[in-house]
């Protein structure tokens, strides 16, 4: 059996970073840059008050209470116009530039306002300088905002429209193609024949790479037939960037996806030291990765978590592709025989209002009975000949989590 960390190292060493490619701001949530982008602008653009309130002289303000004459009123979005003089005071609101001659905000609570006298009577001294946001003060023009490998959030995107992008370099988000092969499997709902089991990896398989961001491609049902399989995997080479298939990598009599990808793709079939998720073949047909998973439902989404989803992120541009493990509590005894293998148990929990987390074991842990994978919200990582008791910190790889 293979460790899982070689496993792993050598998928993740035979997939790279797609081609960079514009796109637009508005596509660009969760890509990652692929150049660094430098600022052209600069942020504030002008100076401006943080206050509504008067925009003064600030050495006019010594030995407040002061009365100024008001000159007028500077709205957000106006331009500043108007010079102003020692003596004077212009109304001001959020966001509205700084008139010339002034250089400094009272905000409009320290202030009284006579409209009909035309004149404020400021409470307060202010210094220089008071409540005002300096032009630059965030972004320079030539400031590097981001390097490249930049994975883009909501701030980040925020920042870029600041500046004026409108459009950045990325690397685009993996197509990803899937196939579920099997003569037992039945997908339109009819009534199950003898020996017929419904198709669900394709369902959860496609859903996880929707909710890790990547576009997910149905290529549908194969029979365990040579030409069938043939078919659907070139369909999938061509069209997609990857191909996940399900099915077919154990040592059954009728796995024609063997006797398919070894012909058509460069394949490596391996037997990895983990439960579930043990048989995995990873290998390229062309230049496009090809994931043999394991059919059993659980083993398929473990199999999903442990390897395709890190190569898919290192093909989305992504530096930590791994998934991190955390610290948890066992409320529970994760006892464990010893068989060479790291278990992957399905635990249900969450962190407390600290950060801690605690976990609880499932029933059910077959790799066949889904409906204990659905509930889960980790997997606890028990190592061969570790005995973890009630109590006991172990390592969770948590599940279900919206995004890559
Ligand atoms: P295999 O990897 O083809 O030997 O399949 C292992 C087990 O997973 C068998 O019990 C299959 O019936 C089951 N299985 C394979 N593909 C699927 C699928 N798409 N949905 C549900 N179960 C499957
Ligand atoms: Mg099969």
């Amino acid at each position: 059996m293979l460790p899982l960390d070689d496993a792993r190292s050598h998928v993740l060493g035979r997939v790279a970073p797609a081609r960079p490619r514009p796109v637009a701001l508005a596509d660009a949530a969760g890509l990652v840059l692929a150049d660094a982008v430098v600022a052209n602008e600069t942020v504030p653009p002008f100076d401006n008050t943080a206050m509504d309130g008067f925009a003064v002289v600030a050495a006019d303000t010594d030995g407040a209470p002061v009365t100024l004459q008001v000159i007028g009123t500077v709205a957000a979005g106006a331009a500043a116009t108007t010079v102003m003089a020692s003596g004077q005071a212009m109304r001001i609101m959020t966001g509205a530039p700084m008139p010339p001659g002034a250089d400094a905000v009272v905000m409009v609570e320290r202030t009284i306002y006579d409209e009909g006298a035309g004149s404020v009577v400021v409470e307060i001294e202010v210094p220089t300088g008071n409540h005002v946001r300096g032009a630059g003060e965030d972004i320079k023009p030539g400031h590097e905002l981001y390097p490249a490998g930049t994975q883009l959030t909501a701030g980040h995107l925020g920042v870029l429209a600041s500046v004026g992008v409108r459009a950045v370099d990325v690397i685009p988000r993996p197509v990803v193609g899937v196939v579920s092969t099997g003569d037992e499997l039945v997908d339109d709902g009819s009534r199950l024949a003898p020996g017929q089991i419904r198709d669900s990896n394709r369902r959860t398989l496609l859903t996880l790479l929707e909710e890790s961001g990547f576009t997910a491609v149905d290529l549908g049902l194969a029979r365990d037939d040579e030409a069938e399989i043939e078919k659907v995997f070139r369909d999938g080479a061509d069209r997609c960037d990857a191909v996940l298939s399900s099915g077919g990598v154990s040592m059954g009599a009728f796995d024609y996806v063997k006797v398919v990808l070894d012909r058509i793709g460069d394949m490596r079939w391996m037997q990895i030291a983990i439960k579930p998720a043990k048989p995995f073949a990873f290998g390229l047909i062309g230049d496009v990765p090809v994931f043999g998973l394991p059919g059993n439902p659980v083993s398929s989404m473990v199999s999903y978590e442990l390897f395709a989803r890190p190569a898919l992120r290192l093909m989305a541009g992504m530096r930590h592709p791994q998934p991190p493990t955390l610290r948890a509590i066992s409320a529970d005894p994760l006892g464990r025989h010893d068989d060479g293998k790291i278990h992957f148990l399905r635990v249900e929990g969450g962190p407390d209002e600290t950060g801690r987390w605690t976990v609880h074991k499932l029933g059910g842990q077959g790799s066949h009975q889904l409906t204990s994978m659905a509930q889960a919200t980790a997997l606890a990582v028990v190592p061969d000949g570790v005995d973890i008791g009630a109590g006991d910190e172990v390592g969770i790889i948590p599940l279900g989590t919206l995004g890559t």
